[in-house]
């Protein structure tokens, strides 16, 4: 059967487009300043110690609409975009919907994920800056991937703190990230001051975000010519996403298309705010209405079930001060949960849209998420990452109430990557022992004792 409208649209590199788009620029009212630990106001200068100048300036920059993508960037984009914007046909099928599926997938690069533009983007500017090199974190491993290739690429140094269990548990991660020649050390580690006193209080310390990040943090602050970078939540690294949703925008103008709702899984944020970035604009503008849905794992649930609050942004209790949906920055998610998704917070400009009532939020569980996933794998020969694959569910629940209302919606999702990484997730899938977990309502009452009384 011949499609009107192709299985996937490539656009031409040539489309990509060529400035990013600060959707700051457009909100009616600003998400709350970012706050030092005593209450005041953090002004840009605060954090050169911490970020590189160009990228503090556009952390601080609300007013500036659209920013020229330098043309290191531009090529090294040219490199692995555009990432095409694909229509679940055969999805569709297998539901049964009158609903048109769309997707926008990003895991057609070595890192397995979006986190690949923020990652370029960070590296290109502390190298313009005259850096040396640069620290940072990584969980699961991601973005510790996705800025080894960044770093590597422009030959700068990088050092990534990995969380123990996940360096002894995802070794395959580490190879990668050392292939493009990162130096990755076990988390917490007698490299720093704070890793040996966590290591001297507790020698068997299995890690965890936080102290990665504190780690990473007290690094860079003390070493000569080196900065921190970070892979989410912060608007610089959604102003880098926004090559996301430009571009799909642009590949649904040249469908003749436009979403009724756009969904996207949501960690800290940025593959969400960069997806939705344009339609999100239209919608505050009045141009158009989308529906805009996040989704998020029911064990990590900040939006449906957190505060909108002034706290920290690492365990570690080191970071100034963002306004967000938060669980806690204390909160640990359960040890059962498989996929990321795993942050406490969520992007201050995500949280501002979501409280002013701009989106909407739906929580799911693990194995729920994992049958969507397997669903769409066999349908559409991708293997979703995890994460991906809360958006899946909610594109897959969405296109079924069109099946109940006879409504032929255009619904367009993030596939924000793959799952090559994740197989130990799907091992345990596949063999049923995946299990699921909600926080109790009193889980949460602890960790939101601990909130930071500011602001
Ligand atoms: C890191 C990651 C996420 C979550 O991060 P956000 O900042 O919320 O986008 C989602 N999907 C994949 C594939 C990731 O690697």
């Amino acid at each position: 059967m011949a499609n009107k409208i192709p299985h996937r649209l490539y656009l031409n590199e040539n489309e990509i487009p060529k400035q990013w788009y600060n959707l700051r620029a457009d909100m009616k009212e600003q998400p709350d300043p970012m706050l030092l630990p005593d209450g005041t106001v953090a002004q840009e200068e605060h954090i050169y110690p911490v970020f590189c100048k160009k990228l503090a300036n556009q952390e601080f920059d609300s007013t500036t609409r659209f920013i020229d993508i330098p043309d290191e960037i531009l090529s090294i984009y040219k490199v692995y975009r555009p990432a095409p914007l694909c229509r679940a046909y055969d999805l569709e099928r297998t539901l049964g919907t009158p609903a048109k599926i769309y997707y926008k997938y990003e895991g057609n690069n070595t890192s397995g994920s979006h986190k690949l533009n923020s990652a370029v983007a960070q590296a290109y500017y502390a190298k313009d800056e005259g850096l040396k090199g640069i620290t940072t974190e990584t969980g699961a491993g991601q973005w510790g991937t996705a800025l080894a290739e960044a770093a590597g690429y422009f030959g700068l140094d990088l050092v990534v703190y990995m969380v123990k269990v996940s360096y002894e548990q995802k070794p395959f991660r580490k190879a990668v990230m050392e292939t493009f020649d990162a130096k990755v050390i076990a988390s917490p580690s007698n490299t720093t001051n704070i890793g040996r006193a966590i290591l001297e209080a507790d020698p068997n310390n299995s890690g965890s975000l936080g102290t990665a990040i504190s780690e990473a943090i007290e690094v860079a602050v003390t070493t000569e010519g080196y900065r921190y970078v970070l892979g989410s939540v912060l608007n610089q690294v959604l102003l880098h996403q926004s090559i996301i949703g430009l571009e799909t925008e642009l590949a649904m103008q040249k469908l003749g298309e436009y979403p009724d709702i756009v969904i996207g899984c949501a960690g800290g944020g940025s593959n969400l705010g960069g997806l939705v970035a344009p339609f999100m604009r239209d919608k505050i503008t009045g141009k158009s209405n989308p529906r805009i849905i996040a989704v998020e794992p029911a064990s990590c649930p900040s939006l449906t079930r957190g505060k909108y609050a002034y706290d920290f942004c690492d365990s570690g209790r080191t970071t100034p001060l963002a306004k967000m949906y938060t669980l806690g920055c204390g909160f640990k998610p359960s040890a059962n949960h498989a996929g990321g998704l795993r942050y406490h917070g969520m992007s201050p400009i995500m949280s501002k849209l979501y409280h002013d009532g701009y989106m909407e939020a739906v929580a799911y569980e693990q194995t729920a998420v994992f049958e969507a996933a397997k669903l769409f794998a066999k349908r559409e020969t991708i293997l979703p990452a995890p994460e991906s694959a809360h958006a899946i569910k909610g594109a897959i629940d969405e296109a079924l109430k069109c099946k109940e209302t006879g409504e032929a919606k255009t619904i367009l999702f993030g596939l924000s990557g793959t799952g090559y990484f994740d197989l130990m997730a799907y091992t345990q899938h596949n063999e049923g022992t995946m299990t699921d977990y909600v926080p109790t309502d009193a889980d949460l009452e602890a960790s939101f004792k601990d909130l930071p009384q500011v602001g």
